[in-house]
């Protein structure tokens, strides 16, 4: 197979993330660690829909975030409720949950970028509650950008 057409997965441990968050905290701070991983995040779920295939809009993409999520490993999920271009979902038991305060900004960027990469239209993703800060669950808010 040409070199160029030879693209898959590696598994990563949990841990592995938190590990680099330290290490983009001590080298960066954290405001800009958090935007790294975001954006890592982000470039891991569009990467995760174009290699898996996954496209589609509204309920079909609905249908392949929830599928491939529970493949994933990253967090469980509790609840999806969308509303057009807008979702609410609530995750239990993300890897970054214990992170101490820090929030999940893997995960958020990994939600916006699956969704980018699924429906071909750029995402983002705002964490509005977060167990790490002392919340029941994480709840993000995934939204197609205009
Ligand atoms: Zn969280």
């Amino acid at each position: 197979m040409p070199r160029e057409n030879r693209r898959g997965f590696f598994l990563m441990y949990g841990e592995a993330i938190k590990t680099l968050q330290d290490e983009l905290v001590a080298l960066v701070g954290i405001e800009l660690a958090r935007s790294v991983l975001f954006r890592f995040g982000w470039k891991n779920g569009q990467g995760c829909a174009k290699e898996m295939g996954l496209t589609g809009q509204g309920d079909t993409a609905i249908a392949n975030l929830h599928e491939i999520w529970t493949e994933m490993g990253l967090a469980r999920l509790v609840s999806l409720k969308s509303e057009g271009d807008a979702h609410t979902i609530r995750l239990e038991e993300t890897l970054e949950s214990s992170f101490e305060g820090r929030g999940c900004d893997f995960t958020r960027g990994f939600l916006a970028g699956l969704l980018s990469g699924i429906t071909n239209k750029p995402h983002y993703c705002e964490e509005e509650k977060c167990t790490s800060r002392g919340d029941k669950m994480c709840v993000f808010a995934v939204q197609r950008k205009i």
